[in-house]
């Protein structure tokens, strides 16, 4: 029998966009000493009434799978938090719950692109959203978030960039990397735009329970049911991130898609976590807020010490990231984090992870303890002086 090679790994999964982040994380382990400014998670543990909740589920016997769009019994805990917090009447059955809120993501965007579509993406944005964007085969679009507009879109641009392959605009309220909250009046533009072109609004809301200026308005609080998918979840706002519970809140006529596109993928979000997010949002909010407040410290700690040398080009007013201005280095991202983590032994992101206009910035997350973050933020100022 002639021999053959091994036909090759699918162009899309093998061309998935690298994350130069995975660099300095590899770069960093093992390295004695190191400061983690890179990660982007809470460092509180679960709070215990959540996890008790969990235990009790396996006990009950909530072992098996649920419905492809999550327990009914947590859509309609979902749906009325969504409305409390919208101020509109969400029905349980817009609500898909996913793996995380990245799962809510993908399930948004997959329900909307085919292959040759365009979604508009933030520059600088969270990373997988390029990632999601390419493995639907889709093109993204990047649109500017600029410090001079206090790293918010313009809608001109917006307006120059939606083409008729145009499906979807991704935003991200609070922001990641940015810090950036949009206003209602931006998000009211934004969605007036969508209703005006027939395209979709995917509204990352994951950090909503993060804010330190202004409040959070969520893209689900206009009168364009049929146009938003609003994104959120556990993960944040209640130290969750590994228990991988999120949720999306869908336009009316696209929930029966994006609940079927659970089946192939993940069948469904894990059952305990489930009842533990149904623990978390029956616990109320005074552990939300514990978190929000350890932030806004630490927030604080940032910008005395890294504001003070002009290094910060926005003060952020929501989630857990700064963006670090580093271009008196004169050196990439990617090269500042590297000398950073060598001679400093802090390891932060490098800014081109989050869109290519982004070279010159870092990102650090301030999600380590008070003591830890403030040696790390003496070390970079020393670096960067
Ligand atoms: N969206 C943004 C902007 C994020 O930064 C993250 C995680 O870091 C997610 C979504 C994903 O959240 P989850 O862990 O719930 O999937």
């Amino acid at each position: 029998m002639s021999q053959t090679v091994p036909r090759p790994a699918s162009r899309r999964a093998s061309g998935l966009p690298r994350s130069a982040i995975r660099e300095i994380m590899s770069l960093a382990a093992g390295k004695p000493g190191v400061i983690h400014l890179e990660v982007g998670e809470p460092d509180a543990p679960t709070p215990a009434h959540i996890i008790e909740g969990a235990f009790r589920a396996a006990r009950e016997g909530w072992t098996r799978y649920s419905s492809n769009a999550g327990l009914p019994s947590l859509r309609e805990k979902v749906a009325a938090r969504v409305s409390r917090r919208s101020g509109r009447a969400v029905p349980a059955e817009r609500i898909v719950v996913t793996t995380g809120a990245v799962g809510g993501l993908y399930s948004a965007l997959m329900s909307v692109l085919d292959p040759g579509d365009e979604v508009l993406i933030p520059d600088p944005g969270w990373p997988n959203y390029e990632a999601i964007a390419h493995l639907a085969g889709a093109r993204a679009v990047r649109f500017a978030l600029s410090p001079q507009r206090k790293f918010l879109p313009d809608m001109e641009e917006i307006r120059r960039l939606t083409s008729e392959r145009t499906k979807a605009i991704l935003i991200n309220t609070p922001g990641n990397p940015t810090g950036a909250v949009f206003p209602r009046e931006l998000l009211r533009s934004l969605v007036e735009h969508c209703r005006g072109t027939g395209i979709y609004l995917v509204s990352d809301e994951v950090y909503e329970d993060i804010v330190f200026e202004g409040e959070h308005v969520s893209a689900g609080a206009f009168d364009a049911a049929d146009r938003v998918f609003v994104v959120s979840g556990a993960s944040k706002s209640f130290a969750m991130t590994g228990w991988r519970l999120g949720w999306l809140v869908c336009p009316p006529q696209l929930a029966g898609v994006a609940t079927g596109l659970q089946e192939p993928v993940t069948s469904c979000a894990s059952t305990i976590a489930q009842k533990a997010a149904e623990a978390a949002l029956d616990g109320g909010d005074a552990c939300v807020r514990e978190l929000a407040a350890a932030f806004r410290r630490r927030r604080d700690m940032v910008v005395e010490v890294l504001g003070k040398q002009g290094l910060l080009p926005m003060v952020p007013a929501g989630a857990f990231y700064a963006m670090v201005d580093v271009s008196r280095t004169g050196q990439d991202s990617l090269g500042v984090c590297k000398r950073l983590l060598q001679s400093h032994a802090v390891a932060a992101v490098p800014g081109i992870t989050f869109g290519p206009a982004s070279d010159r910035y870092i990102r650090i997350a301030f999600t380590v303890a008070d003591d830890e973050l403030r040696t790390g933020l003496s070390r970079l100022a020393d670096f960067l002086k």
